[in-house]
């Protein structure tokens, strides 16, 4: 079956038991919200034991505290009330796996999806590419431990973030499903005393 009809057929499923979340109110029950990466194997309603109406998730390429996710966390806590943040990265993330200047050379050569082998990214397809790629700052990881302690000093350094939200550094192992906090980012993240 093509993906557009699985996902339509699950759907269907999904919306003849979706029982009373109906009436679920628009701000995040348990007041917090979860900063993380897109990658497929990491479920935070599952790892974090979500339900519908719980909490936020902000999900980009590598969880990183862009000035759009610190956009989405601003509007979690003044419209929407959350009162404790978690960043959460991962173990083999693919944002460890290139640099800027790989991913522009890539896009540069072709539009074609790169191939992952044991010595990086390689490009397999033809072109033509673009230079716009040149503008992105693509916030890759070196470190992922590194990763987790700048973007929660980056949230809390913030001026538009009020240190009364303690804000939590965590990396995800997909090895086995487990949160490991990262004490560095945590402390970093630590609130003011009200
Ligand atoms: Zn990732």
């Amino acid at each position: 079956m093509p993906i557009y009809d699985e996902v339509l057929a699950a759907n269907e499923q999904y919306a003849a038991s979706f029982g009373d979340k109906g009436a679920l109110a628009l701000p995040p029950a348990r007041q917090f919200a979860i900063l993380t990466c897109m990658d497929a194997r990491l479920d935070p309603a599952k790892y974090a034991g979500l339900a519908e109406g719980d909490a936020h998730v902000i999900r980009n390429a590598g969880g990183r505290a862009s000035d759009d996710a610190i956009r989405s966390l601003v509007i979690s806590y003044k419209l929407l009330g959350t009162r404790e943040w978690f960043v959460i990265h991962h173990t083999n993330c693919g944002m460890e796996f290139f640099t800027d200047d790989v991913m522009r050379g890539l896009l540069a050569s072709s539009l074609h999806t790169a191939e992952l082998g044991p010595d990086g990214f390689r490009d397999v397809g033809s072109g033509p590419g673009s230079a716009e790629a040149a503008y992105i700052d693509w916030l890759t990881i070196a470190d992922n431990a590194r990763s987790v302690v700048e973007d929660v000093t980056r949230i809390r350094s913030h001026p538009l973030v009020p240190a009364r939200i303690p804000i939590y550094g965590f990396i995800y192992d997909v090895a086995t499903g487990r949160l490991v906090e990262i004490e560095e980012a945590t402390k970093a993240g630590l609130a003011a005393a009200a």
